[in-house]
């Protein structure tokens, strides 16, 4: 898609102007319904014109010149409005481009608007939006995944080429698997956050959603590299000599391939999944049964650590610096009445959680023992890729469920993570490929699988993404 976008644009078969022009019909089109966009940018067709003026001029065309994109509501865009999709920071507007914006702009991207997502990045659905749900293109009746839904339908749906979203504990390939889109989440270190509103910040990357493995790629190695505002961010040759890639463990905990199946795992799921190692054993790859024995307590561990870093990072919202802010009778109240009213009520939830197992006669029961489960789970990665090259595992248990069916239970929604928040827990890069859709009540809903690589190989989920992609 970018590489033929680009060349189009090249040899003026399709201008910047135009292709602003289909995108924003698209939109007008189809987003009364599925909500994706909290904002359309006026002025894309700004920037569109000067690229135009460019391509006329006979420069030669940057890696990303011209291409629409859509922003998650947490990724700051200098000038515009940014609010992570919660009440707390209405009015907020960014006064800097987070690092991976900047890089986009550097290289001709053109931002259509921001996306919808859970408040603060806070679910698996978007329905913990203070902007009501984003729908799922494939069938509206269902959710299109989170927290980056927005992003992933926008994309799905034709009305970006491509997005931007972040990922804490599966915030960018859920929502992919759910609408058919490929989604990245690099190795923690290798995207700077700066200027992603923070959620997790030991667990946080930005990453792209798109329709094609190759545009993932582009678009990572134009996002990635070391950043000196964030303390985290690394520079690291990739890929960092790999050879090609020729084994693929299946962890057992998640599939069992003797019996082609787990529990929790949808039937229909499972035969996609077993499809795809048919195929790719087909196209001469080795796949192993591993065991990571310790991710069996890695939601328990990621529901205590992530909690903890969101108490801590969203103690900054008191309305005296960003946002919105209530009035009250003094310093404490006007603090307490914002925070209640500005917060939904997961994000609420999070914050007590977040706070008791950081408190001082729980640090050690909950914080110190969840880190030493997420110790362990890095441990099980390291041993397993010291014998195969990727893990596959089914990207989510079931494919999108509907509107309303898990916002009232909170464990089942946790539980959307099973396959995705490890891999969080590890700093491992992971990525997820459509892979077909199963049929339920009569829609086509789309199934994405999920390759990881040991830390610094996202080149190895490149090329053998492409590979399953070709089917
Ligand atoms: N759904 C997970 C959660 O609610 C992951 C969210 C994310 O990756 N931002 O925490």
């Amino acid at each position: 898609m970018i590489k033929e976008t680009i060349e189009k644009l090249e040899k003026r078969k399709i201008s910047a102007r135009e292709l602003v022009t289909h995108y924003l019909d698209q939109i007008k089109k189809k987003d009364p319904e599925l909500n994706a966009y909290r904002e359309v940018f006026d002025d894309a067709f700004l920037t569109a014109e000067e690229i135009d003026k460019k391509i006329k001029h006979g420069d030669t065309p940057r890696v990303l010149e011209g291409i629409p994109f859509a922003i998650k509501d947490n990724i700051l865009i200098k000038g515009k409005m940014s609010g992570a999709s919660s009440k707390i920071l209405e009015g907020y507007t960014a006064s800097y481009d987070a690092t991976a914006v900047k890089k986009l702009r550097d290289e001709g991207a053109i931002f259509l608007g921001r996306t919808n997502m859970d408040e603060f990045a806070m679910g698996s659905s978007t329905e913990n939006s203070a902007y009501g749900p984003t729908k799922n293109p494939a069938d509206p009746t269902r959710v299109p995944g989170g927290s980056s839904g927005g992003s992933a339908a926008a994309v799905a749906a034709d009305m970006a080429v491509a997005a931007l979203g972040s990922d804490t504990g599966g915030s960018i390939r859920q929502p992919a698997a759910f609408c058919g889109a490929v989604g990245l989440k690099p190795t923690y270190s290798t995207v700077s956050r700066s200027g992603l509103i923070a959620m997790a910040s030991s667990l946080d990357q930005i990453g792209p959603i798109t329709k094609t493995v190759e545009d993932a790629e582009i678009i990572f190695n134009v996002i990635k590299g070391k950043d000196e505002l964030d303390a985290t961010s690394l520079e690291v040759e990739l890929p960092r000599g790999s050879s090609t890639s020729k084994t693929i463990g299946v962890p057992r905990e998640y599939f069992s391939l003797a019996e082609g199946g787990k529990e929790g795992l949808d039937e229909d799921v499972a035969k996609k999944f077993r499809e795809a190692i048919d195929f790719l054993k087909n196209k001469g790859l080795e796949i192993k049964e591993v065991s990571l024995p310790s991710v069996h307590y890695a939601l328990a561990a990621y529901y205590i650590v992530m909690p903890a870093e969101v108490s801590a990072n969203l103690s900054r919202f008191d309305g005296v610096r960003y946002g919105a802010r209530e009035d009250g009778k003094n310093l404490f109240d006007v603090y307490a009445k914002t925070r209640e009213r500005g917060f939904g009520e997961e994000v609420r939830r999070r914050i007590i959680l977040g706070t008791y197992v950081l408190s001082a006669g729980y640090y050690d029961a909950y914080y110190s023992r969840a880190q030493k489960v997420r110790y362990m789970i890095r441990k099980d990665f390291e041993n397993e890729f010291k014998n195969v090259d990727l893990l596959l595992t089914p990207t989510t248990p079931h494919p999108a469920f509907k509107i309303g069916e898990k916002a009232s239970d909170p464990l089942s929604m946790y539980l959307e993570d099973i396959y995705t928040v490890p891999i969080n827990l590890a700093g491992v890069p992971a990525i997820s490929i459509p892979f077909g859709s199963v049929e339920k009540e009569g829609k086509n809903l789309p199934v994405g699988v999920q390759f990881v690589a040991p830390w610094f190989e996202e080149s190895r989920l490149f090329e053998v993404g492409k590979i399953l992609e070709s089917k």
